[in-house]
């Protein structure tokens, strides 16, 4: 067997999943509700708002940030695949790697709504650049130390990191993606601490980075409870080799490292949170963490908008401007609305984090998978819009005389959005799973096949009091009342559509459910569409409570909101035509025979790749034979 292919089972890797899933609710979930039938409007309307202190410590942050986002070269940054040092010291300078920690700790104490406009202008620049912050603020030492460190952690890492020193989170390794079960860099207790080894793959910052949040097995034994365990971990340890800095089709400018730890020593004081919680950590960091990259989607997005605006109208073809044909409008409508939609979610998931009533995790979770695949739809509709111009390098219109625009470079920055801090695909399992909870939990053994006949008994009775009670609650609702929801004016009639539809779709989990039954978690195309509805219909909600809420400042939101509501339930309506009517199945069995090598033959006819290495590095456990391509990125004076 190749090194693919051994390793734990399916059913080991659920069970660590499973084990990793914060299985408590105790706050309200918005999106919990959705797929249980239920429009919760009232925990998203009245849209929430920042304090005062917030708002006016927010607003002087980004005031400052802006003259210093506008002084980067992005071009340069794109040109050369390197963020200057000079890029580093100027934010460090102003507290953009501390922006989201308390300013007991030195941090500039934003709230998550302006530590995402933060991003989103500072993607707007470069977007490796606000990659750079992301990842050291979202998922590298500042969020978990702040969530589960110790106070001594506390003390000790956050006023570093928010004094600008950089910070990388390193989970992924060569045979470890989507499936953490297959983590294998190891933890070995020792004497006052424990020695690391392993080798992690593609951490961002990884290159420049002076700490590390590091992932590894702990060996269980009678002592030690054991697992996968979070440690943070001076960069600069003995052992330690940064091996190589990678590169890819887009984010050029990001550090992100192939990084090798042999018999790295570790202090029992930097084990965060207690051994086997590693996991847990990571998944909850990631409940707000996830709010980021969708705060870069959005400056792209935003970026499309604008590009579109003006080239749509000044270009002629056949004699009127390009963006009054019919085939380019649709384009620029999509382009236009998805954006005041994407930002409506965006800020309204940071507004419900802040004022922490509510349990955000699945709306976090829907709106990155959301925002990543349509802020990817809208910059493929734009180079489309520019024709040839969006196909061509900024430095190569340049350098013909014309406006240098990044339509192309837009296009694969972007598209990185939809695989890391979880694919979609990982997104559509993971929200399905909280999706599906409410039916897995009444009927857990009426489906689990190794529960014996009594326990299927019992759970088939349970499960009959739950429904009894639940699907009438299913038939009737406000959304088929046309006088409801008369507060939102001209949207009314969408926020009826979407209460009627949220019935529907929890009707369909359920129908699946009888359907498929144990069999069910296994539908993922069935399962990714229900998610994908769940997602409109949250974006639908944010867009018009946004547009309701600021009606008297911007009152042609509610065109836009209204707009990209007809077009969120043309698409909606396409998905649950295809819950039901689809070639998942044929796709399986077409999919099972293409691995086997049947269809083999269409490729014919080409040369086909003549690297015939290993398609997953095997790890050489031990020192490292490679020299350190660690980057020293001076640290700022002062
Ligand atoms: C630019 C870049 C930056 C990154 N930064 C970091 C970082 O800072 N720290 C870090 O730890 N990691 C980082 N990563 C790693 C990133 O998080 C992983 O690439 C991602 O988790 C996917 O893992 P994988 O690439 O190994 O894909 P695989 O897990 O090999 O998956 C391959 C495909 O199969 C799908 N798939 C896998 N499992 C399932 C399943 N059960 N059901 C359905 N589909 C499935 C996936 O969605 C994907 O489409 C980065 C990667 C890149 C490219």
């Amino acid at each position: 067997m190749s090194p693919t292919q051994s390793g734990p089972t399916e059913r080991e890797a659920r069970k660590v999943a499973e084990a990793a899933r914060e299985s408590e609710w105790t706050k309200p979930s918005f999106g919990k509700e959705l797929f249980l039938g239920r429009l919760r409007l009232e925990l998203v309307d009245p849209w929430p708002s920042n304090s005062p202190d917030q708002i006016a410590a927010g607003e002087a942050f980004l005031a400052r940030l802006r003259p210093f986002v506008e002084s980067i070269d992005g071009a340069a940054i794109e040109r050369d695949a390197f963020i200057p040092d000079d890029v580093f010291a100027g934010l460090a300078e102003l507290g953009a790697f501390g922006m989201k920690l308390p300013t007991s700790y030195g941090g500039v104490g934003l709230s998550h709504l302006y530590y995402c406009k933060a991003l989103t202008l500072a993607g707007s620049a470069n977007a490796s650049v606000g990659t750079l912050l992301s990842a050291h603020q979202s998922i590298g030492v500042p969020q978990p130390v702040k969530m589960f460190g110790t106070e001594a952690q506390k003390q000790k890492y956050l006023p570093r990191v928010a004094a600008g020193e950089v910070s990388a989170f390193l989970l992924t390794e060569p045979d470890v993606g989507s499936d953490p079960a297959r983590l294998g860099t190891s933890a070995t207790p020792v004497e006052g601490g424990y020695l690391l080894n392993g080798v992690k793959l593609w951490a961002t910052n990884g290159t420049v980075s002076t700490l590390l949040v590091v992932m590894a097995r702990v060996p269980k034994s009678e002592e030690r409870r054991g697992g996968i365990t979070a440690f943070v971990v001076e960069a600069d340890s003995p052992g330690i080799t940064v091996e190589s800095r990678n590169a890819f089709m887009g984010l050029r400018g990001i550090e992100n490292s192939v990084t090798r730890f042999h018999d790295v020593f570790v202090p029992d004081a930097d084990v965060l949170g207690g051994e086997g919680r590693g996991l847990k950590i990571a998944l909850t960091t990631l409940n707000t963490g996830r709010l980021s990259l969708p705060a870069m989607c959005v400056a792209s997005a935003k970026w499309c908008v604008h590009v579109a605006r003006g080239w749509a109208a000044e270009r002629v073809q056949w004699g009127r401007p390009v963006g009054r044909h019919e085939a380019m409008s649709t384009k620029i409508s999509f382009i236009t609305s998805t954006t005041y939609a994407l930002e409506a979610m965006v800020d309204l998931c940071c507004l419900l984090a802040d004022d922490d009533a509510n349990d955000i995790r699945i709306e976090a979770a829907l709106l990155k998978l959301y925002a990543s695949e349509m802020a990817w739809k809208i910059a493929d509709e734009l180079v489309q819009v520019r024709g040839g111009r969006g196909f061509e390098t900024a430095d190569s219109q340049r350098a013909r005389g014309e406006r240098g625009l990044e339509a192309e470079q837009v296009l694969r920055d972007l598209r990185i959005m939809r695989i890391f801090e979880g694919s979609t695909e990982i997104m559509h399992l993971l929200i399905a799973r909280e999706a599906v909870d409410a039916h897995l939990a009444v009927a857990g053994d009426i489906i689990d096949p190794e529960a014996s006949r009594d326990d299927k008994l019992k759970a088939v009775a349970k499960a009959g009091a739950f429904y009894a009670g639940w699907l009438p609650t299913l038939v009737a609702g406000k959304g088929a009342v046309p006088t409801s929801f008369a507060d939102f004016g001209r949207l009314a009639a969408q926020v009826r559509f979407v209460e009627r539809t949220t019935r529907k779709l929890a009707r369909s989990i359920f129908y699946g459910m009888g359907r498929w039954q144990g069999a069910m978690e296994r539908k993922q195309a069935f399962l990714g569409r229900v998610v994908d509805i769940g997602a409109e219909l949250f974006a639908m909600t944010a867009a018009c409570v946004r547009a309701k809420t600021e009606q008297a400042t911007h009152p042609e939101g509610v065109e836009l909101a209204d707009l990209f509501c007809q077009q969120a339930r043309v698409r909606i309506g396409a998905l649950f035509t295809a819950l039901w009517d689809n070639t998942d199945d044929a796709d399986d069995v077409a999919a099972k025979q293409a691995l086997a090598g049947r269809y083999a033959f269409v490729e014919a006819g080409i040369v086909l790749p003549s690297d015939q290495g290993p398609w997953v590095t095997p790890v050489e456990p031990g020192p490292s034979t490679k020299p350190d391509v660690r980057r020293h990125v001076p640290r700022a004076s002062g």
